[in-house]
């Protein structure tokens, strides 16, 4: 059994005043080491900040999107070597919340997978079927189509992650049931193997969508759960690490 990924996912929350909450979590985390892998992906703005904030600490730091080109004219978007240069390590690609309000394709989201590796970046690639594709019985043919369309094939031997992430788990305090999640996670683990070889066994799959300190055991403990995707309860460094210490 490997290391958990415990990944918090900020969004769009988060001022400067808030990276108390990354340094009490740290502080936190320091007296005994981690036994999870634990990071951090605040909004741009505050990544720099909060790599200078945590440098030697054991909490990674990741963006939440990232432009598919390498650079150029592209106003207001950041690329994979920019979230690099500011302390960046990870990067979330193909969110739900970027698939469904800006339109990012499966093509879309495997062009930035390609960016962020350039880089130097591991990606996060989030999967997730809607609350009509889960009742009209579609939720694993979804994921499986979506992950063999967003991990392009040169993924083969690189650093990175899937998180899945049914939409209508997200922000809603619903979860899907535990067999629901290791039925889902089992197809991933399939497409990943059927996409990669062998190398597709070794990719961590998280699971995210109203992760909370009280169901976090139960869900880490599902087959094929290799860590979770955090939003609203990883903007408060107790409910985070609370979540954390569910991983060990
Ligand atoms: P919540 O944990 O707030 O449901 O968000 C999950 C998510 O979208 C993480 O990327």
């Amino acid at each position: 059994q490997s290391v958990k990924m415990i990944v918090g996912n900020w969004k769009m929350n988060g001022l400067s005043a808030d990276l108390v909450e990354a340094t009490a979590l740290a502080d936190s985390l320091s007296g005994s080491a981690p036994a999870a892998r634990v990071a951090l992906c605040p909004a741009a703005t505050l990544i720099a900040r909060m790599a200078w904030a945590l440098n030697g600490r054991p909490i990674e730091i990741g963006g939440q999107d990232c432009h598919t080109a390498a650079a150029g004219a592209h106003t207001g978007s950041i690329s994979a070597a920019m979230l690099k240069d500011a302390g960046a390590g990870l990067v979330i690609v193909g969110h739900s919340e970027r698939r469904q309000a800006c339109g990012e394709t499966d093509a879309i989201v495997a062009a930035k997978f390609e960016a962020a590796v350039a880089a130097g970046l591991e990606p996060i690639v989030c999967v997730g079927e809607t609350l009509a594709e889960r009742e009209t019985g579609q939720a694993v043919a979804l994921v499986t189509v979506q992950v063999a369309a967003s991990v392009p094939a040169t993924a083969a031997g690189q650093a990175f992650a899937v998180a899945y992430e049914p939409v209508w788990a997200i922000g809603t305090g619903l979860t899907p049931t535990l067999e629901q999640i290791a039925e889902v996670h089992a197809a991933i683990r399939a497409a990943l193997v059927a996409r990669l070889g062998d190398g597709g066994h070794r990719v961590p799959i998280l699971y995210g969508g109203s992760v909370n300190p009280g169901n976090a055991a139960e869900i880490l403990r599902v087959a094929e759960v290799g860590g979770a995707l955090v939003g609203g309860a990883s903007l408060k460094a107790d409910s985070f690490l609370a979540i954390i210490r569910a991983a060990e």
